[in-house]
């Protein structure tokens, strides 16, 4: 009897890939940065993960439901693009710790790969509980038009961090082993942020350009980002 080897879905895939954020809203920067990064890992899928309480912000101009809504209207037509709800589900901050140590409870050994884009890493060193962050997962750093730097007072920190950890690609970081390793990703994302975005949906002013089909019909149906914010 020929080994046919184990069954396709019992094979443990080589690294599950995540990229989170408020997505308030998901925009076409947040999009073409999913899609780069699943080209760049040969068509890896790519769990976009709803930082549904994000800890580090005021309030959001869309609630959960509505970020989450337009977040699974942009991906539908991309089956390497899984919405990721379970910050969601969780009555408690969204800290990405947490999210890592939920993953690698479900994904046991298998390497963990979290998308950052440059502001937001240039800013790891405030996150909650972040030295566990990095033990916890590889971080794939997205270049941000106007983010080439870190402030000031976190470039020592992260000069030291990117002395132990940095690797040239995912590739080597997955070959490192499970965690701990950073690297970059050399794309060049739409300068799009979703405060302009809003912005520019309060001043009356085009948005279709700036988002993935459908996201911009929910906003004029929910009438969004026109008034306050919502929570
Ligand atoms: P806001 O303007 O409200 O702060 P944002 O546009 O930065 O929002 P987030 O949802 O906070 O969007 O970002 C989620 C992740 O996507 C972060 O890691 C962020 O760095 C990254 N990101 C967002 N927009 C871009 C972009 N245009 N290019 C590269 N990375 C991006």
């Amino acid at each position: 009897m020929p080994d046919l080897g184990q069954p396709l879905a019992a094979q443990k895939p080589r690294f599950i890939c995540s990229f989170g954020g408020t997505f308030d809203p998901f925009h076409l920067g947040h999009l073409e940065a999913a899609k780069a990064v699943s080209r760049a890992l040969d068509g890896a899928q790519v769990n976009l993960i709803l930082s549904a309480r994000p800890s580090h912000r005021g309030a959001t101009g869309a609630d959960i439901e509505q970020r989450l809504a337009m977040l699974e209207v942009a991906c539908a037509e991309f089956p390497l693009l899984q919405v990721d709800a379970r910050e969601c589900r969780r009555d408690a901050p969204s800290y990405t710790v947490d999210t890592l140590l939920e993953l690698q409870q479900e994904h046991p050994g298998v390497p963990l790969v979290w998308v950052i884009g440059s502001d937001a890493y240039h800013y790891l060193p405030t996150w909650y509980r972040w030295r566990e962050v990095v033990e916890l997962a590889h971080l794939l750093v997205l270049d941000r038009v106007g983010h080439t730097q870190p402030p000031q007072e976190q470039r020592a920190v992260l000069a030291e961090l990117e002395a132990q950890h940095r690797v040239e690609s995912v590739e080597a970081a997955v070959a490192s082993g499970a965690a701990g390793s950073i690297c970059r990703l050399p794309v060049v994302l739409p300068d799009i942020s979703a405060t302009q975005v809003r912005q520019r949906v309060q001043q009356g002013y085009p948005v279709a350009h700036l988002l993935p089909a459908g996201v911009s019909s929910y906003i004029r149906q929910e009438q969004l980002y026109s008034r306050q914010p919502a929570n």
